[in-house]
């Protein structure tokens, strides 16, 4: 009997609306999970020039025999699924029988497989001109897609450039191996290797393939749920950033997904541990009843409305904010070891010979590090430093993460410098005392407001679009302390301020809301109550070059170091840095090690 089966009609042309085969990457996309389908526990991509000339995708999976090998090419067939609930019961990702034909229409295509009883090899030209022959019983699929877009140069010119074309499938190879660790990827394009994972099943090994033993050493392990959710992965200590949102992978019952809420909601947790324009580094798993789940398919994305957000929301934001706040996170200035110091990153543009690329190429569009691990000699556990070795990091909550530290003197008018017995300490003044200041603003925006009526009121001109903005929020101004009305054409005049803002800041701050509020496309009330409380806390903050007493210096370290994230100021910069003994007594060649 026949895997597959004709798709219905509903699902077919649900699916087949904006399914275009536009890009080499749902080229891969496509074989790729059709590989997955197969039950294979190998998948190799080999590619050249992105897939442009060739694309070859080779697995040890199930295989087919020869009348499915043939209907595979044949419009509305799938051997996948019969409606879209099936979608995410089944363990089912090629559910898109469009796909290949549209494929084999445009390029030269080669299919050998077999189920290991009949080995089947096809060849088509422009999806005409089936020519079918016997071929080995190697069990497995290899599916060779060449000269894409032969036969219709306008789509060719689409192809924005190589480097994009590479970038947007390593992201994706790299999604798909952090989604199936126990699926041993190989990714090459013209003879380099990008990406080879094992394959054997543990996710810390596939990120140390991604992202390099630096930034997996720095991941810390999560875990948590709640009646509806269980979340589990991995999250970047805050000084490991990437400067894109690409390192955010969030999985739903193993399968990658985008979801903006959610990205928000893990990108706030991090809020001023990392700089505005920063992005850490995620992994993670969402197990969930599919019952809870809605999907939304898209040919290149697939988006997931949860029904319970809000508890979600919290779930990760509390899991990931818990695991921060037990971190020690003072940078050190650390001797680096000389392998650390060896890149073992390869930019982009060495993915490929020189003369191969045209020099109009802008490298900035590429987003993505291209790394080269070996596989076999894979890093061990204690390379990458036990679960333990992170939480030696840890203390207890509600102590202070750093011990209590003594001023030795400033250095440039702006540089604490002080001691205890772990270490010598490097404090900016301005950053530690802003960070003490916006943790107070905070706690006072908190816990009751009171607006304070202005002597002048402040008046304040905009253009039509920003008043209409202010206008829809001029509750929520009332409601931190800021009482505005409207006053006459596109005009607002504000009468108070609330308490946590002096007098004689009050006009910057009151401009400063209105600013944030009319700046942002979508009004944000965190993100509101952050940037004021940052605002204020760099204006009411002392400033490099300041003064500071000895008794001053001392409140200013206990202070700081009492925070609830003592370690960067509200924008995200290092409040403190530090050399540990051991630092100091390598430096100086007293430790032999
Ligand atoms: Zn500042
Ligand atoms: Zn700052």
């Amino acid at each position: 009997m026949s895997k597959i089966k004709v798709m219905d009609e509903i699902l077919a042309n649900k699916i087949a609306a904006g399914e275009v085969v536009e890009k080499t990457m749902n080229v891969v996309k496509e074989l790729v999970e059709n590989s997955i389908d197969a039950s294979s526990d190998e998948i190799k991509i080999e590619l050249i020039d992105s897939g442009v000339k060739e694309i070859k995708v080779s697995d040890n999976g199930i295989g087919m025999d020869r009348e499915d090998s043939k209907l595979a090419f044949s419009r509305h067939a799938t051997s996948k699924l019969k409606n879209l609930d099936d979608l995410f019961n089944i363990e089912s990702l090629g559910f898109r029988g469009e796909a290949l034909p549209s494929i084999a229409s445009v390029s030269n295509i080669e299919l050998k497989t077999s189920n290991g009883e009949v080995g089947t090899y096809l060849m088509l030209s422009g999806g005409k001109d089936m020519h079918v022959e016997d071929s080995d019983l190697q069990k497995g699929t290899t599916i060779t897609v060449k000269d894409l877009f032969y036969n219709t140069p306008v789509r060719l010119k689409y192809l924005k450039n190589l480097y994009v074309e590479l970038a947007n499938i390593t992201d994706y190879v790299n999604k798909m191996a952090l989604s199936y660790p126990n699926i041993k990827f190989t990714l090459i394009n013209n003879d380099r290797v990008l990406l080879d994972t094992d394959g054997k099943g543990d996710l810390r090994k596939v990120i140390y393939q991604i992202y390099g033993a630096d930034i997996t050493k720095k991941m810390i392990e999560i875990s948590g749920e709640n009646d509806d959710y269980y979340i589990h992965g991995y999250i970047s200590y805050p000084e490991m950033t990437k400067s894109n949102r690409n390192s955010i992978t969030t999985l739903v019952n193993g399968r990658v997904i985008k979801n903006n809420e959610l990205n928000k909601i893990i990108v706030d947790a991090y809020h001023t541990y990392i700089p505005k324009d920063k992005f850490p580094i995620i992994v993670l798993n969402i197990d969930v009843d599919p019952i809870l789940i809605d999907i939304n398919i898209h040919p290149t994305k697939m988006d997931i409305k949860f029904s319970k957000m809000d508890t979600l929301k919290e779930l990760v934001y509390e899991e990931v904010t818990k695991q921060l706040k037990k971190l020690t996170l003072i940078p050190t200035i650390s001797t680096r070891s000389e392998e650390a110091l060896r890149e073992t990153t390869i930019p982009l543009y060495n993915a490929f010979k020189k003369d191969e690329v045209n020099d109009d190429v802008k490298y900035e569009e590429v987003a993505l590090d291209f790394s080269v691990r070996d596989s076999d000699d894979g890093i061990s556990d204690q390379e990458l430093g036990s679960d333990e070795d992170i939480y030696e990091n840890k203390l207890e909550e509600n102590q202070p993460r750093i011990k209590a530290m003594i001023p030795r003197g400033i250095v440039y008018s702006t540089y604490i410098i002080a001691e205890n017995e772990d270490g010598m300490y490097i404090i900016d003044q301005h950053a530690a005392a802003e960070r003490i200041n916006y943790e107070k603003v905070l706690k006072s925006i908190k816990e009751k407001v009171i607006a304070i009526d202005l002597l002048i009121p402040v008046k304040i001109e905009l253009a039509s679009n920003e008043f209409l903005i202010i206008k829809n929020h001029l509750d929520t101004l009332k409601e931190y302390g800021f009482l505005a009305e409207e006053f006459g054409m596109n005009t607002i005049i504000v009468r108070s301020h609330p308490n946590w803002i002096s007098d004689d800041i009050a006009e910057e701050c009151i401009r400063k809301a209105v600013d944030i509020i009319i700046t942002k496309e979508e009004f944000d009330l965190d993100q509101f109550v952050w940037r004021m409380a940052a605002t204020m806390a760099c204006r009411m903050s002392v400033k490099a070059n300041d003064y500071l007493s000895y008794e001053d210096q001392l409140w200013l370290l206990d202070t700081l170091r009492k925070c609830d994230n003592p370690f960067t100021c509200p924008h995200g910069r290092p409040t403190i840095i530090t050399y540990t003994k051991y630092d100091l007594e390598k430096l100086f060649k007293r430790s032999l090690d």
